[in-house]
């Protein structure tokens, strides 16, 4: 039986690092690098050595450590074809339906342009996980700093279509501040309540929101319910495309 073990820690102020091992091959990798010594101390205290940085995105927060973790340790770093200037150290470029193997584990490259024009996910079906970084967040999208909306829009559609099972890690813990303006939006969502309250209480006893499920964000997050007749009648916009449903709430949230 395959397994991943799955490491999430706190780094910065909200970003997380995450590491995963595959126990058979022992090879180690770091879902971007935010900070090196928090991302040494994970290291350390699960006994494991790095082999690779998976890097999402080029954001100084999400590539902060590469050129340290990669002189002292000699890791590789695999991140996206369309950002590959702007990452620090990177070996090998990766875009949008690539795989590569990670142990006894297949990854797939799945292209999330929205929050950055060359933005990817990686996600590993034997271990019914995703990480998507600054893309999709539980209860929120990213801020779209390069792409007009639809381009993140399709970019979330190709994620609900993953099995509602898998987990998603995502790239910051903005889960209780997204909760407030979900909640301003879709306020008579049962679902949505429930995963506020948690949240709520998560937060308080300095828990991690994360990982969340597919479903459960379908369930709440407004940037993944365009279609909702609640939230649209909230929005006064019944009769509006997907596409407008979803930039109006972009630019609610952004002034929220
Ligand atoms: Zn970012
Ligand atoms: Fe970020």
């Amino acid at each position: 039986m395959k397994r991943l073990e799955i490491e999430q820690f706190i780094c910065r102020n909200d970003n997380y690092g995450v590491l995963i091992h595959d126990p058979e091959s022992y090879l180690t990798a770091a879902i971007d690098a935010p900070d090196e010594r928090a991302i040494m101390e994970a290291l350390e205290a699960r006994g494991w050595s790095l082999d690779f940085i998976f890097t999402t995105h080029h954001h100084q927060d999400h590539v902060d450590a590469n050129l340290a973790l990669k002189q002292k340790l000699g890791v590789t770093i695999i991140g996206p074809e369309g950002e590959k200037e702007k990452i620090p150290g990177i070996d090998r470029t990766v875009k949008d339906k690539d795989s590569f193997t990670f142990g006894l584990f297949q990854i797939e490259v799945i292209g999330t342009p929205g929050h950055t024009a060359g933005g990817i996910s990686y996600y590993i079906p034997d271990a019914k996980t995703v990480f998507t970084a600054d893309t999709l967040f539980s209860l929120g999208c990213g801020r779209l700093f390069e792409c007009p909306p639809p381009v993140m829009l399709h970019s979330l559609q190709k994620l609900i279509k993953l099995p509602p099972e898998t987990a998603v890690f995502c790239g910051h813990e903005y889960t209780q501040s997204n909760a407030r303006f979900a909640l301003s939006v879709d306020p008579d969502n049962a679902a949505l309540k429930e995963r506020a309250a948690e949240v709520q209480h998560l937060c308080a006893n300095d828990l991690p929101t994360l990982p969340t499920t597919i479903a459960k964000e379908m369930a709440t997050n407004p940037f993944l319910r365009w279609h909702d007749q609640r939230i649209r009648r909230n929005l006064g916009m019944m009769e509006a495309s997907d596409k407008d449903v979803f930039a109006e709430l972009r630019k609610r949230k952004d002034n929220f």
